[in-house]
C-alpha cells in the first residue's frame, strides 16, 4: 500500500508513519511544522519507502502516482496550541479536510479522519458513546477545535455519501507517549516535564475533572484496524481507565519520586468535567482494546522526556 499521512511530523502522525513502514508499506508524510517537528521524523530521512512533503494542507495537495489511503491527522491538538492558532485550527479542520478528502477521491483511496473526544464538548452523558451528539460551546475558546472537528466529520460523511468515498472516522481520546511535544501544554507532558525538573505540578482548578490516558502504540494499532475495517461511522479509541487530574498528578509525583508537590492554578474556560470513552464499539467491530498499562506507558514516556530535558 501507499499511504499519505497529513500531520505526519506530529506526535501521532509520526508513530503512524513508523507503524506502516514497519509493515512494509510506502508512506508519504505531509506537514507544515505548525506544531510538529522535523525531529519526529529525522530517523526516517533516508528510509527508502518514506517521503516527506513540507506543505500546508489547506492548500491544494499535489501527489504523483497512486495512493491507497489518506490519513488526515494535521491539526493543532492541544488546548494551548489551538487557542494560540485559532484560525489555523478552523482552516485545517475545514479547508484541510476538504483538500484531503479531494485527494483521496482523486486517487480512489480510502480516507481516515482523526477526530476527537472534543466533539462531545463538556459531556452530559458518561461514559461517552459514539451516538451521543455532544455539548459544545461554539463561541468559547475551545470552539475553534471542537467545531472544526465536527465540521470535518460532516465533510467526511458528505464525501462518503456524495462521492462514495470509502471513509473512516476515529474519535481519539487523550493519548500520550514519546514525541508528545513537551511544551504543548497538555497534562501528560506538562506534569512529566515539571516532575523531571523537580517543580510542583500545576493542577488546574481543584483537579476533580477526569481524563483517561491511552498509550500511543495502542491507539496506532486501533487506527490500523479501523482503516482495514468496514466501519463507516465514528469509532471511539481511548483508554477507559478514568481518573481525576489530581489523582494523575499524585501518580506522576510518586512515579518519578518528585517531592515538590502540587500547586493549584485557575482552570481553562469550558474545560470538560468528565471524560471517559465507552469503547464497546471498538471492541465489537475492531476486536480492539488497550493493552499497555499506565505504568508501562509512563515508563517509556518519562524516559523519552528525560532524554529531551536532561540529555
Ligand atoms: P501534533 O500537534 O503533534 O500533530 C499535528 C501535526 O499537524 C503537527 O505536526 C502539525 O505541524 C501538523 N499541522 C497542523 N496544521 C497543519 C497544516 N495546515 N498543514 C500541514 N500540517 C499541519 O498533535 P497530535 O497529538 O499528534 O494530534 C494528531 C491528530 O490527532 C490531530 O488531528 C488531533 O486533533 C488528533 N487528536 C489527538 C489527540 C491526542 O490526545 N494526542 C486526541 C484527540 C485527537
Ligand atoms: N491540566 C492541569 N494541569 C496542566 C495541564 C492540564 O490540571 O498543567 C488539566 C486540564 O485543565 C484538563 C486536563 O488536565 O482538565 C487535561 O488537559 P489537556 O490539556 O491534556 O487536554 P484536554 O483533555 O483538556 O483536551
Amino acid at each position: 500500500m501507499r499511504i499519505l499521512v497529513t500531520g505526519g511530523a506530529g506526535f501521532i502522525g509520526s508513530h503512524l508513519c513508523d507503524y506502516f513502514l514497519a509493515r512494509g508499506e510506502d508512506v508519504i508524510a505531509v506537514d507544515n511544522f505548525l506544531t510538529g517537528s522535523p525531529d519526529n521524523i529525522a530517523h526516517l530521512q533516508h528510509h527508502p519507502r518514506f517521503k516527506f512533503m513540507r506543505q500546508d494542507v489547506t492548500d491544494y495537495i499535489r501527489v504523483e502516482g497512486y495512493l491507497d489511503a489518506v490519513l488526515h491527522f494535521a491539526s493543532p491538538a492541544s488546548p494551548k496550541a489551538y487557542i494560540t492558532f485559532p484560525i489555523q485550527t478552523l482552516k485545517v479542520g475545514a479547508l484541510g479536510t476538504h483538500k484531503a478528502c479531494g485527494l483521496a477521491r482523486a486517487k480512489g483511496a480510502r480516507f481516515l479522519l482523526a477526530s476527537t473526544s472534543e466533539v462531545y464538548g463538556d459531556p452530559l452523558v458518561h461514559p461517552q458513546r459514539e451516538d451521543y451528539w455532544g455539548n459544545v460551546n461554539p463561541i468559547g475558546p475551545r470552539g475553534v477545535y471542537d467545531e472544526a472537528k465536527r465540521f470535518a466529520e460532516a465533510m467526511t460523511l458528505a464525501y462518503a455519501r456524495a462521492h462514495n468515498l470509502e471513509t473512516r472516522i476515529v474519535r481519539i481520546f487523550n493519548t500520550y507517549g514519546p514525541r508528545n511535544a513537551i511544551d504543548d501544554g497538555r497534562v501528560v507532558p506538562n506534569f512529566i516535564g515539571q516532575a523531571i525538573r523537580g517543580e510542583a505540578l500545576t493542577v488546574h482548578g481543584d483537579g476533580k475533572q477526569t481524563r483517561s490516558f491511552c498509550y500511543v502504540s495502542d491507539l496506532v494499532e486501533g487506527i490500523a484496524r479501523l482503516l482495514a475495517s468496514d466501519e463507516r461511522t465514528p469509532v471511539n479509541l481511548g483508554n477507559p481507565n478514568e481518573m481525576t487530574v489530581l489523582q494523575f498528578a499524585e501518580k506522576i509525583n510518586a512515579f518519578t519520586g518528585n517531592k515538590a508537590g502540587i500547586i493549584f492554578q485557575p482552570r481553562g474556560v469550558d474545560d470538560p468535567n468528565r471524560r471517559c470513552p465507552d469503547i464497546s464499539k471498538a471492541k465489537r467491530v475492531l476486536n480492539w482494546e488497550p493493552r499497555v498499562s499506565l505504568d508501562e506507558g509512563l515508563e517509556k514516556t518519562v524516559e523519552y522526556f528525560k532524554k529531551k530535558i536532561v540529555g
